[in-house]
């Protein structure tokens, strides 16, 4: 699945929402959030970030690795 990181933190542009086919990305609080359940893999919210926010989750580096749990947690899973 994909993660989005710090920099999205009161940016929240919207412009992944816009592009991801099956409308895995959600607002919350400071920033948004992909569902990992819903998330397909195909990379479109990586390109459009104009923060560059967003990481395959296997590329995630070590200073971001918080938004991992963030993400896990707002949407309640482990
Ligand atoms: Fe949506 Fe694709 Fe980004 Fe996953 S990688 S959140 S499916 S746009």
């Amino acid at each position: 699945a994909y993660v989005i990181g710090s920099t999205c933190i009161d940016v929240k542009d919207g412009a992944c929402q816009d592009v991801c086919p099956v409308e895995s990305i959600y607002e919350g609080g400071r920033m948004m959030y992909i569902q990992p359940d819903e998330c397909i893999d195909c990379g479109l919210c990586l390109s459009v970030c104009p923060v560059s926010a967003i990481y395959a989750q296997d590329e995630l580096p070590e200073h971001e690795r918080d938004f991992l749990r963030a993400n896990a947690e707002f949407f309640g899973s482990s």
